[in-house]
């Protein structure tokens, strides 16, 4: 069975945008992996259609209610995990995105407005995702960009399988690194050269000289994701070795 995300958002028509075009475009029409967005307000059950109401307490904007919620997700929970796009999340990380690429795909849940009723959040078991510490009008571009990283590691949907294994945050002992420096022709280009050594054909050099331009970058501009990186080294050192 292939990847299949379901999406339940109040604006299905941003659905597959961008991930129609380029690889994910192509991987889907392939049928490497689906993408239904489902509407919100088709479960609706009064006649004007109603999905929000004004929040309990007061404040400004309006909160989407936990039983069009509910009924919606009711109809695509089938076991896939199902994810809530909200700011309060944790994190997505590669490690994450590599996890659900993994699995039978997703339900992904878009919230508008101020949010969504807690109570749902909790009846149906939420996983919570953040894209990261900023504010954006609903998850629908969050969801695009999950699963836009999801498709990309699908099997047979990037051209070269081991690209993936040496970009930033890879798995195998460089999760937490940034990606070292890309050159291409020309070799000399305004005056500047490329570093000699990746002309030199020297496979092990240039692996080094590689990883240790990851380090410093990681080092240099990501020093929570460095000490994150060398705690890991450590413990896969302290790690006891199979007999
Ligand atoms: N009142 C909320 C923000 C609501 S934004 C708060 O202060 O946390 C409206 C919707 O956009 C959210 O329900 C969520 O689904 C989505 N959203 C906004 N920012 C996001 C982010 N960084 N990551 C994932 N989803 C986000």
């Amino acid at each position: 069975m292939s990847f299949r995300a379901s999406i339940l958002t109040l604006f299905p028509g941003m659905f597959p945008g961008p991930l129609g075009d380029s690889l994910a475009g192509r991987a889907l029409r392939e049928g490497r992996w689906s993408l239904e967005a489902i509407d919100i307000r088709g479960f609706a059950t009064d006649r004007h259609r109603t999905v929000d109401d004004t929040p309990f307490g007061g404040g400004a904007g309006m909160v989407l209610r936990p039983d069009v919620v509910d009924a919606a997700l009711a109809a695509s929970q089938d076991g896939r995990p199902t994810i809530f796009l909200t700011p309060r999340g944790r994190p997505l990380t590669q490690g994450l995105v590599r996890d659900l690429a993994a699995g039978p795909g997703a339900v992904l849940l878009c919230g508008r407005y101020e949010g969504i009723d807690q109570r749902v959040i909790e009846a149906r078991g939420l996983i919570e995702v953040s894209i990261g510490d900023y504010v954006l009008s609903g998850g629908e571009l969050a969801a695009l960009v999950l699963l836009d990283a999801c498709a990309r590691l699908l099997p047979g949907v990037m051209g070269a399988a081991e690209s993936a294994a040496e970009e930033s945050f890879a798995a195998g002992g460089q999760d937490h690194l940034l990606e070292y420096p890309h050159y291409t022709r020309p070799a000399e280009w305004q005056g500047r050269a490329v570093p000699a050594v990746l002309l030199s054909g020297h496979h092990a050099e240039v692996a080094r000289w590689r990883r240790a331009e990851a380090e410093r970058i990681t080092k240099e501009r990501r020093p929570d994701l460095w000490v994150r990186h060398c705690a890991a080294a450590a413990a896969m050192d302290g790690r006891p070795v199979p007999a």
